[in-house]
């Protein structure tokens, strides 16, 4: 293999740090000179990559942050149309967004430049559980946003998250139900993480309208009415009508070899791939012989590399993370008794799946796959 199948780039962007996040990103404003030098750094590596041939055959992009669309119309679609340039095969292109920089420039900006997939961070639709996120747009303004996007005909998908100050079980359902209204392809639904060093960690400590209990009532709650909704669920935390799953999720989740680009962005390739990166990335450390697949990060530089047998057991619990499991001939017999006893999985035909119980029970079920990495 010589070119990843999936690229990822890194916008470490946003216009304010919302109250749990502890994402790397900067706080900036959109007529930031230091955009335009971002876009054009990460445009000179995206080519440097694509002169390895590292891309020739990769078929998504997304470009996560941060805010993507804070870059604003032109800087956003010089980068995609720099992406689209190194990657001649590409068949999905996601851009993350935001409501209060989503606007109809960007988005015409987005759909001219061959963006063909928006992921919208709402996170709730009750101003609220807004405010006590710190975030910055209203639920009326990303209703509004949503719509237009919706309507441009570009994919869209929206993110929320359950188990948040404020929420009740009656505003989760409306919030459910008013992303559903708005007519978008695909939704993706987190508990929120408290974690430390942010203002919501700082100011709770195991808060009871975020523990476990409430969070996998939430969950359930949303995959009732999504799949009530004509949606399917067919990742743990990604819900979508027929046709509209997100082929670069997919990908991270199949073990395809992905690249990233920018600090931020975490990488996965096997050891071939990984030498030709570190023709680019010379801060790469020679990889070790046994090396099957490498993993870093671009933001803390730390390499972790696995052995044939470390990638296969994190190929089990990444697939697990999907409706349809993995194949069961894959795993292990003793393995597949121990889950099914424990009714963390199912047998479908030949495959083994997560039952309701493995997601709930994630942390357990993926402990026993990656235990088989010895
Ligand atoms: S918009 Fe996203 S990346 Fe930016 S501060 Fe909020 S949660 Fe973090």
């Amino acid at each position: 293999m010589s070119s990843v199948g999936a690229l990822y780039l890194h916008v470490p962007f946003c216009a304010r740090k919302c109250a749990y996040c502890d994402f790397f990103s900067a706080q900036t404003r959109p007529d930031d000179p230091k955009l335009d030098e971002f876009v054009g750094r990460q445009l000179a590596l995206v080519r440097r990559f694509s002169e390895t041939g590292l891309l020739s055959d990769c078929v998504t992009a997304y470009v996560g942050g941060g805010t993507p669309t804070l870059l604003g119309a032109s800087r956003l679609a010089r980068l995609v149309e720099g992406i689209r340039e190194a990657c001649p095969h590409l068949e999905e292109l996601s851009c993350e967004a935001n409501p209060d920089s989503l606007t109809d420039e960007v988005i015409d900006a987005a759909v001219g430049s061959g963006v063909t997939r928006l992921s919208v961070g709402v996170q709730s639709l009750e101003d609220v559980e807004l405010e006590r996120l710190g975030r910055l747009h209203t639920a009326a303004q990303a209703k509004e946003r949503v719509g237009a996007a919706v309507a441009s005909g570009l994919d869209v998908s929206v993110d929320l998250m359950c188990a948040i100050p404020s929420q009740t079980t009656r505003s989760w359902d409306r919030t459910l139900r008013d992303v559903v209204s708005l007519g978008v392809g695909h939704v993706s639904v987190y508990p929120l993480s408290i974690e430390e060093g942010t203002p919501l960690g700082r100011a709770y400590v195991d808060p009871a309208w975020n523990d476990e209990d409430v969070q996998a009532e939430r969950m359930e709650r949303a995959a009732a009415v999504l799949e009530s909704e004509g949606y399917s669920r067919y990742e743990v935390a990604s819900y979508a009508k027929p046709g509209r799953q997100c082929m670069h999720n997919q990908a991270y989740w199949t073990g395809v070899p992905y690249l990233g680009v920018g600090r931020g962005a975490a990488s996965m390739l096997d050891g071939n791939l990984y030498d030709t990166v570190r023709e680019v990335y010379g801060w790469l450390p020679m990889r070790p012989r046994d090396c099957a697949r490498a993993r870093f990060s671009t933001l803390d530089r730390e390499v972790e590399f696995l052995s044939e047998r470390e990638a296969w057991a994190e190929d089990l619990m990444l697939g697990m993370r999907l409706t349809r499991g993995v194949k069961v001939a894959e795993v292990p017999p003793a393995t597949v008794s121990e889950l099914l006893g424990r009714g963390l999985v199912k047998l479908e035909e030949d495959r083994m799946a997560p039952t309701h119980d493995g997601w709930l029970l994630g942390n357990e079920l993926y402990g026993i796959l990656w235990d088989l990495a010895g």
